[in-house]
Protein backbone atom coordinates (compact mmCIF):
# COMPACT_ATOMS: atom_id res chain seq x y z
CA UNK A 1 0.00 0.00 0.00
CA UNK A 2 1.12 3.85 -0.44
CA UNK A 3 0.58 6.86 0.59
CA UNK A 4 -0.16 9.19 -2.52
CA UNK A 5 0.59 12.65 -2.83
CA UNK A 6 -2.80 13.55 -1.86
CA UNK A 7 -3.35 11.72 0.87
CA UNK A 8 -5.25 8.97 -0.89
CA UNK A 9 -4.22 5.56 -0.10
CA UNK A 10 -3.29 3.77 -3.61
CA UNK A 11 -3.96 0.24 -3.19
CA UNK A 12 -1.93 -2.69 -4.74
CA UNK A 13 -4.63 -4.44 -6.68
CA UNK A 14 -4.46 -7.93 -7.41
CA UNK A 15 -5.30 -9.49 -10.80
CA UNK A 16 -6.75 -11.95 -12.65
CA UNK A 17 -5.26 -14.48 -15.46
CA UNK A 18 -8.27 -16.48 -17.15
CA UNK A 19 -5.38 -18.71 -18.79
CA UNK A 20 -6.11 -21.59 -21.14
CA UNK A 21 -4.40 -24.65 -20.16
CA UNK A 22 -4.53 -26.42 -23.67
CA UNK A 23 -6.34 -29.85 -24.00
CA UNK A 24 -4.36 -31.68 -21.67
CA UNK A 25 -0.64 -32.75 -22.91
CA UNK A 26 1.37 -29.84 -20.72
CA UNK A 27 3.57 -29.71 -24.42
CA UNK A 28 0.54 -27.65 -25.51
CA UNK A 29 0.14 -25.04 -23.35
CA UNK A 30 1.41 -21.70 -24.43
CA UNK A 31 4.68 -19.97 -23.19
CA UNK A 32 2.68 -17.69 -21.28
CA UNK A 33 0.62 -19.92 -19.57
CA UNK A 34 3.89 -21.86 -18.91
CA UNK A 35 5.13 -18.52 -17.40
CA UNK A 36 2.93 -17.60 -15.41
CA UNK A 37 1.74 -20.77 -13.90
CA UNK A 38 5.46 -21.32 -12.80
CA UNK A 39 5.30 -18.12 -11.08
CA UNK A 40 1.96 -18.40 -9.38
CA UNK A 41 0.60 -17.90 -6.15
CA UNK A 42 -2.79 -18.81 -6.14
CA UNK A 43 -4.13 -21.31 -9.38
CA UNK A 44 -7.78 -22.04 -9.04
CA UNK A 45 -8.33 -24.82 -11.89
CA UNK A 46 -11.30 -26.71 -13.53
CA UNK A 47 -11.71 -30.29 -13.14
CA UNK A 48 -10.65 -30.69 -16.81
CA UNK A 49 -6.93 -29.96 -16.05
CA UNK A 50 -4.75 -32.34 -16.04
CA UNK A 51 -2.23 -33.11 -13.01
CA UNK A 52 1.05 -32.74 -15.05
CA UNK A 53 0.03 -28.95 -16.02
CA UNK A 54 -0.69 -28.12 -12.57
CA UNK A 55 2.47 -29.63 -11.30
CA UNK A 56 4.23 -26.93 -12.72
CA UNK A 57 2.53 -24.22 -10.28
CA UNK A 58 5.04 -23.94 -7.68
CA UNK A 59 4.87 -26.20 -5.04
CA UNK A 60 3.83 -23.42 -2.30
CA UNK A 61 1.05 -21.88 -4.34
CA UNK A 62 -2.06 -22.25 -3.40
CA UNK A 63 -4.64 -24.70 -5.50
CA UNK A 64 -8.10 -23.65 -5.71
CA UNK A 65 -10.27 -26.48 -6.91
CA UNK A 66 -13.06 -25.36 -8.96
CA UNK A 67 -16.31 -26.44 -10.61
CA UNK A 68 -19.08 -28.36 -10.51
CA UNK A 69 -17.84 -31.40 -8.75
CA UNK A 70 -15.38 -29.40 -6.39
CA UNK A 71 -18.32 -26.73 -5.29
CA UNK A 72 -21.93 -28.20 -6.00
CA UNK A 73 -24.45 -26.46 -7.54
CA UNK A 74 -23.58 -23.49 -5.87
CA UNK A 75 -20.28 -22.59 -8.07
CA UNK A 76 -22.89 -24.00 -10.98
CA UNK A 77 -24.64 -20.76 -10.73
CA UNK A 78 -22.05 -17.88 -9.26
CA UNK A 79 -19.86 -18.48 -12.37
CA UNK A 80 -16.67 -17.74 -10.55
CA UNK A 81 -15.34 -19.10 -7.60
CA UNK A 82 -15.72 -16.80 -4.52
CA UNK A 83 -12.27 -17.52 -3.42
CA UNK A 84 -10.94 -15.89 -6.62
CA UNK A 85 -12.78 -12.63 -6.36
CA UNK A 86 -11.16 -12.65 -2.42
CA UNK A 87 -7.42 -13.35 -2.95
CA UNK A 88 -7.99 -11.22 -6.29
CA UNK A 89 -9.16 -8.24 -3.82
CA UNK A 90 -6.97 -9.04 -1.24
CA UNK A 91 -4.29 -7.88 -3.35
CA UNK A 92 -3.13 -11.29 -5.35
CA UNK A 93 -2.12 -12.20 -8.38
CA UNK A 94 -4.20 -15.31 -9.16
CA UNK A 95 -4.16 -17.66 -12.44
CA UNK A 96 -7.56 -18.80 -13.30
CA UNK A 97 -6.61 -22.25 -15.55
CA UNK A 98 -9.22 -23.21 -17.51
CA UNK A 99 -9.32 -26.11 -20.04
CA UNK A 100 -8.80 -25.30 -23.64
CA UNK A 101 -9.34 -21.78 -24.42
CA UNK A 102 -11.17 -19.55 -21.91
CA UNK A 103 -13.72 -18.41 -24.16
CA UNK A 104 -15.03 -21.61 -26.02
CA UNK A 105 -17.47 -23.29 -23.65
CA UNK A 106 -15.33 -22.50 -20.92
CA UNK A 107 -17.50 -19.72 -19.52
CA UNK A 108 -14.24 -17.12 -19.51
CA UNK A 109 -16.70 -14.71 -21.13
CA UNK A 110 -19.10 -14.51 -18.01
CA UNK A 111 -16.00 -14.49 -15.42
CA UNK A 112 -14.30 -12.00 -17.43
CA UNK A 113 -17.70 -10.18 -17.08
CA UNK A 114 -17.24 -10.38 -13.58
CA UNK A 115 -14.30 -9.28 -12.94
CA UNK A 116 -15.11 -6.30 -14.36
CA UNK A 117 -18.20 -5.82 -12.35
CA UNK A 118 -15.99 -6.13 -8.92
CA UNK A 119 -13.61 -3.81 -10.58
CA UNK A 120 -10.60 -6.64 -10.88
CA UNK A 121 -8.12 -6.32 -13.69
CA UNK A 122 -7.54 -9.57 -15.40
CA UNK A 123 -6.27 -11.00 -18.59
CA UNK A 124 -7.10 -13.40 -20.61
CA UNK A 125 -4.55 -16.05 -22.16
CA UNK A 126 -5.79 -18.54 -25.14
CA UNK A 127 -5.57 -22.05 -25.50
CA UNK A 128 -5.11 -24.80 -27.73
CA UNK A 129 -8.82 -25.76 -27.84
CA UNK A 130 -9.97 -29.19 -27.67
CA UNK A 131 -11.67 -29.37 -31.29
CA UNK A 132 -8.27 -27.84 -32.92
CA UNK A 133 -5.94 -30.57 -30.55
CA UNK A 134 -8.35 -33.39 -31.80
CA UNK A 135 -8.49 -32.30 -35.34
CA UNK A 136 -4.42 -32.52 -35.02
CA UNK A 137 -3.67 -35.67 -33.58
CA UNK A 138 -6.31 -37.62 -35.67
CA UNK A 139 -5.19 -35.76 -39.16
CA UNK A 140 -8.98 -34.83 -39.64
CA UNK A 141 -8.97 -31.52 -41.40
CA UNK A 142 -11.12 -28.91 -39.81
CA UNK A 143 -11.79 -27.42 -42.98
CA UNK A 144 -11.16 -28.68 -46.86
CA UNK A 145 -10.87 -26.61 -50.04
CA UNK A 146 -13.09 -29.96 -51.35
CA UNK A 147 -15.87 -30.26 -48.68
CA UNK A 148 -16.08 -27.69 -46.14
CA UNK A 149 -15.38 -24.13 -45.85
CA UNK A 150 -16.60 -23.52 -42.82
CA UNK A 151 -16.76 -25.21 -38.99
CA UNK A 152 -18.93 -24.75 -36.36
CA UNK A 153 -18.31 -25.18 -33.07
CA UNK A 154 -21.35 -26.61 -30.94
CA UNK A 155 -22.70 -28.30 -27.80
CA UNK A 156 -24.60 -31.17 -27.58
CA UNK A 157 -25.12 -30.60 -24.03
CA UNK A 158 -28.03 -27.36 -22.86
CA UNK A 159 -26.40 -25.34 -20.52
CA UNK A 160 -29.99 -24.10 -19.89
CA UNK A 161 -33.22 -25.79 -21.16
CA UNK A 162 -34.10 -24.31 -24.70
CA UNK A 163 -30.77 -23.72 -25.71
CA UNK A 164 -29.95 -26.19 -28.15
CA UNK A 165 -31.33 -25.97 -31.33
CA UNK A 166 -29.28 -28.60 -33.40
CA UNK A 167 -31.98 -27.64 -36.63
CA UNK A 168 -30.43 -24.47 -36.44
CA UNK A 169 -26.70 -25.87 -37.23
CA UNK A 170 -25.68 -25.19 -40.58
CA UNK A 171 -26.41 -28.51 -43.15
CA UNK A 172 -22.75 -28.02 -44.40
CA UNK A 173 -19.79 -27.95 -43.20
CA UNK A 174 -17.67 -29.46 -40.28
CA UNK A 175 -19.56 -29.35 -37.37
CA UNK A 176 -17.53 -30.12 -33.63
CA UNK A 177 -19.32 -31.18 -30.73
CA UNK A 178 -18.43 -30.34 -27.00
CA UNK A 179 -19.50 -31.92 -24.12
CA UNK A 180 -21.85 -34.15 -26.11
CA UNK A 181 -20.84 -38.00 -25.29
CA UNK A 182 -24.53 -39.18 -23.59
CA UNK A 183 -26.14 -37.27 -26.36
CA UNK A 184 -24.38 -38.71 -29.35
CA UNK A 185 -27.68 -40.33 -30.60
CA UNK A 186 -30.38 -37.40 -29.88
CA UNK A 187 -27.64 -35.26 -31.60
CA UNK A 188 -27.18 -37.53 -34.31
CA UNK A 189 -30.68 -38.00 -35.10
CA UNK A 190 -31.33 -34.17 -34.65
CA UNK A 191 -28.69 -34.04 -37.44
CA UNK A 192 -30.07 -36.45 -40.06
CA UNK A 193 -34.01 -35.21 -39.10
CA UNK A 194 -32.05 -31.44 -39.92
CA UNK A 195 -31.29 -32.53 -43.34
CA UNK A 196 -27.48 -34.39 -43.47
CA UNK A 197 -27.57 -37.35 -44.59
CA UNK A 198 -27.48 -40.60 -42.78
CA UNK A 199 -23.84 -41.67 -44.83
CA UNK A 200 -22.21 -38.29 -43.52
CA UNK A 201 -18.92 -39.22 -41.70
CA UNK A 202 -18.07 -38.99 -38.33
CA UNK A 203 -15.77 -39.67 -35.33
CA UNK A 204 -15.36 -39.72 -31.80
CA UNK A 205 -12.00 -38.35 -30.19
CA UNK A 206 -11.53 -39.48 -26.53
CA UNK A 207 -9.18 -37.87 -24.23
CA UNK A 208 -7.04 -35.80 -26.91
CA UNK A 209 -3.57 -35.18 -26.74
CA UNK A 210 -3.62 -37.55 -23.20
CA UNK A 211 -1.86 -40.66 -22.96
CA UNK A 212 -4.74 -42.64 -23.24
CA UNK A 213 -6.51 -40.91 -26.05
CA UNK A 214 -8.80 -42.79 -28.60
CA UNK A 215 -10.42 -42.23 -31.98
CA UNK A 216 -13.40 -43.85 -33.55
CA UNK A 217 -14.92 -43.46 -36.82
CA UNK A 218 -18.34 -44.20 -38.43
CA UNK A 219 -21.24 -42.36 -39.99
CA UNK A 220 -24.13 -40.80 -38.42
CA UNK A 221 -25.94 -43.67 -38.02
CA UNK A 222 -23.99 -45.99 -36.31
CA UNK A 223 -21.03 -44.08 -34.71
CA UNK A 224 -23.37 -43.48 -31.26
CA UNK A 225 -23.17 -47.49 -31.31
CA UNK A 226 -19.33 -48.12 -31.85
CA UNK A 227 -19.09 -45.70 -30.07
CA UNK A 228 -20.38 -47.34 -27.00
CA UNK A 229 -18.83 -50.93 -28.26
CA UNK A 230 -15.64 -49.26 -27.73
CA UNK A 231 -16.64 -47.78 -24.18
CA UNK A 232 -14.76 -44.02 -24.69
CA UNK A 233 -14.92 -42.23 -22.30
CA UNK A 234 -15.77 -37.99 -21.77
CA UNK A 235 -14.06 -35.91 -22.22
CA UNK A 236 -14.70 -36.27 -26.14
CA UNK A 237 -16.07 -34.60 -28.91
CA UNK A 238 -17.87 -35.58 -31.94
CA UNK A 239 -16.84 -34.61 -34.95
CA UNK A 240 -19.36 -35.03 -38.29
CA UNK A 241 -18.82 -33.67 -41.80
CA UNK A 242 -16.97 -35.09 -44.84
CA UNK A 243 -13.55 -34.27 -43.65
CA UNK A 244 -13.52 -37.05 -41.56
CA UNK A 245 -13.51 -38.78 -44.74
CA UNK A 246 -10.38 -37.28 -45.78
CA UNK A 247 -8.25 -37.96 -42.34
CA UNK A 248 -4.84 -38.70 -43.06
CA UNK A 249 -2.17 -41.15 -40.72
CA UNK A 250 1.21 -40.52 -41.05
CA UNK A 251 3.51 -43.34 -41.60
CA UNK A 252 5.05 -44.86 -38.93
CA UNK A 253 8.80 -43.38 -38.65
CA UNK A 254 10.60 -45.87 -37.30
CA UNK A 255 11.81 -49.36 -39.20
CA UNK A 256 10.18 -51.53 -35.98
CA UNK A 257 6.95 -49.74 -35.97
CA UNK A 258 6.77 -50.18 -39.86
CA UNK A 259 7.83 -54.00 -39.42
CA UNK A 260 5.02 -55.09 -36.74
CA UNK A 261 2.29 -53.26 -39.01
CA UNK A 262 3.10 -55.12 -41.45
CA UNK A 263 3.53 -58.27 -39.29
CA UNK A 264 -0.34 -57.31 -38.15
CA UNK A 265 -1.43 -56.56 -41.80
N1 LIG B 1 -12.79 -24.62 -23.03
C1 LIG B 1 -12.63 -25.99 -23.45
C2 LIG B 1 -13.95 -26.73 -23.57
C3 LIG B 1 -14.67 -26.86 -22.24
S1 LIG B 1 -16.14 -27.79 -22.37
C4 LIG B 1 -11.88 -26.02 -24.79
O1 LIG B 1 -11.69 -24.98 -25.41
O2 LIG B 1 -11.46 -27.10 -25.21
C5 LIG B 1 -15.57 -29.41 -21.98
C6 LIG B 1 -15.66 -30.29 -23.19
O3 LIG B 1 -14.51 -30.09 -24.02
C7 LIG B 1 -15.63 -31.78 -22.89
O4 LIG B 1 -16.90 -32.26 -22.53
C8 LIG B 1 -15.18 -32.34 -24.22
O5 LIG B 1 -16.24 -32.35 -25.15
C9 LIG B 1 -14.18 -31.28 -24.68
N2 LIG B 1 -12.80 -31.64 -24.32
C10 LIG B 1 -11.98 -31.01 -23.47
N3 LIG B 1 -10.77 -31.59 -23.43
C11 LIG B 1 -10.82 -32.63 -24.29
C12 LIG B 1 -9.88 -33.61 -24.74
N4 LIG B 1 -8.63 -33.66 -24.25
N5 LIG B 1 -10.29 -34.52 -25.65
C13 LIG B 1 -11.53 -34.50 -26.16
N6 LIG B 1 -12.47 -33.59 -25.79
C14 LIG B 1 -12.12 -32.67 -24.87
Amino acid sequence: MTEAGDGVRAVQRGKVWLVGAGPGDPELLTVRAFKLLNGACVVAYDELVSPAILALAPANAERIPVGRRANGCQHHEARIHPLVVVRALEGKQVVRLKGGDPLVFGRGGEEAQELAAARIPFEIVPGISAALAAAARTGIPLTHRDCASGVTLATAHAAREGDVNLASVPVTGTIVFYMGLARIDTTCEALIAGGRARETPAAVVSKATLPDERVVVGTLADIGARVREACLEAPALLVVGEVVAWRVESPPQSLAEAEANTATG
